[in-house]
């Protein structure tokens, strides 16, 4: 299988969710092994979409390099791993992504336009070899070997309309894109209020987020999905953990994780050369895969 990025530049406008301004993104093709980067068009400043170059996760995971940081980076990234893109130019003139509907959806639709360009390079993936767990607490992530790419995820809200939620999710970019990407991002009346007081959330609206004051939802349009929330947390977990550069061969699972598990588990990762192995995505894999990694 070879490597891809887009067929064709395009553009888009949203808000961003913490500054509320809105923000212009410009996807370009990139060539081969050139990896998804972000670009600060303001700043003139270059982030690899990398682990390593991640620099905050409270609020959403955010990158930095050389004082430029890039903000709610997981949808866009998310849809980007789920149509196989291994290298695109993401031009911000800002510092976040914008917020768009909340979901990967809009993103979706960008790919789509820009249409999928192959790149004569084979492509690489990742094949998980060892069982790699993080636990804060209650809350814990793992990874461990498997014949799939698989995502499960277990939330648990002391909420009416949250509850325990269990979501197990075989990747492929069709599913992906009929199970997943619509998912919005939630947040509670309470924390949005402390947000907004401390200069934060200021772009967030109903427009864009699920949210919940202590007994119900306030969004007057139907959830999408009965567990929204879970497949939105499924999301955001592909997204993260596409910072890998390439599609990874195993079971991802977490019982109440965050951007922050996420990233320190793509840490834990690539601590030790034996937890995983780089392939590339040739003959023997593509008859595994090849219908996974469309
Ligand atoms: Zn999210």
């Amino acid at each position: 299988m070879k490597q891809r990025t887009i067929a064709k530049a395009i553009k888009s406008i949203g808000i961003g969710l913490h500054k509320g301004n809105p923000v212009e993104i410009l996807l370009e093709p990139l060539e081969a092994d050139m990896g998804i980067q972000f670009y600060r068009t303001d700043l003139g400043i270059t982030i690899e979409a990398t682990p390593n170059n991640v620099v905050d996760t409270k609020m959403a995971t955010v990158i930095g390099k050389n004082g430029a940081t890039i903000s709610t980076i997981e949808h866009l990234l998310a849809v980007v791993y789920s149509y196989g893109i291994d290298n695109l130019r993401i031009s911000l003139n800002s510092s976040e992504v914008p917020i768009m509907d909340g979901s990967g959806a809009s993103f979706c639709m960008m790919l789509d336009e820009a249409g999928i360009m192959k790149l004569s390079a084979n492509k690489k993936i990742m094949i998980i070899k060892k069982n790699i767990s993080y636990k804060d607490g209650k809350k814990w992530t793992k990874i461990s070997p498997s014949a799939h790419a698989e995502y499960d995820f277990t939330i648990d809200f002391n909420h009416p309309v949250i509850q325990k939620q269990k979501y197990n999710f075989i990747f492929s970019k069709k599913d992906f894109i009929k199970d997943i990407s619509k998912a919005r991002t939630f947040g509670f009346l309470k924390d949005v209020q402390a947000l907004r007081s401390m200069g934060l959330a200021l772009g967030g609206s109903l427009d864009n987020a699920i949210v919940l004051d202590d007994k119900k939802m306030l969004n007057s349009d139907p959830l999408r999905y009965q567990n929204e929330f879970v497949r939105h947390k499924i999301l955001d977990a592909i997204g993260d953990l596409s910072l890998m550069g390439m599609p990874i061969i195993g079971k991802y699972e977490s019982f109440a994780g965050s951007h922050s598990l996420n990233h320190i588990l793509t840490l834990e990762i690539l601590k030790d050369k034996e937890n995983y192995e780089v392939k590339y995505f040739d003959k023997e894999y593509y008859n595994a895969y090849s219908k996974v990694f469309a």
